[in-house]
């Protein structure tokens, strides 16, 4: 019986100083947060408290499709769908923005 209970301890102390180890990395991340710029990166080891911005969906100045900003490609302040887009759009960028019915066909990317 001495012996269970001895596991039982240990168990619990091993468990107690599991929470402390989170605990402790929880608030530090909190304080890196608190003063400066959220790292957008967290450590591997602790992916849940990774701060998980919404991704920002922009227009193609181009063909009008909406699609995530780090897919895209920007030039000139404008977003375009892809690199083909961008070098059409720098042509003539602002009469498929402006328009709105854009029965024209799209270009495939
Ligand atoms: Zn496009």
């Amino acid at each position: 019986m001495g012996k269970v209970l001895t596991w039982v301890l240990i168990a619990a102390l091993a468990w107690l100083a599991w929470r402390l180890v989170v605990i402790s990395r929880r608030r530090a991340s909190r304080a890196g947060t608190a003063d400066s710029s959220a790292p957008k990166t967290g450590h591997a080891d602790n992916p849940p408290e990774q701060i998980v911005e919404p991704e920002r969906i922009l227009q193609c100045a181009r063909c009008g499709i909406h699609l995530p900003a780090t897919e895209g490609r920007f030039a000139g302040g404008r977003f375009y769908c892809s690199e083909a887009h961008r070098d059409a759009g720098a042509a003539g960028p602002a009469d498929a923005a402006a328009r709105p019915d854009r029965n024209e066909p799209r270009d495939p990317v």
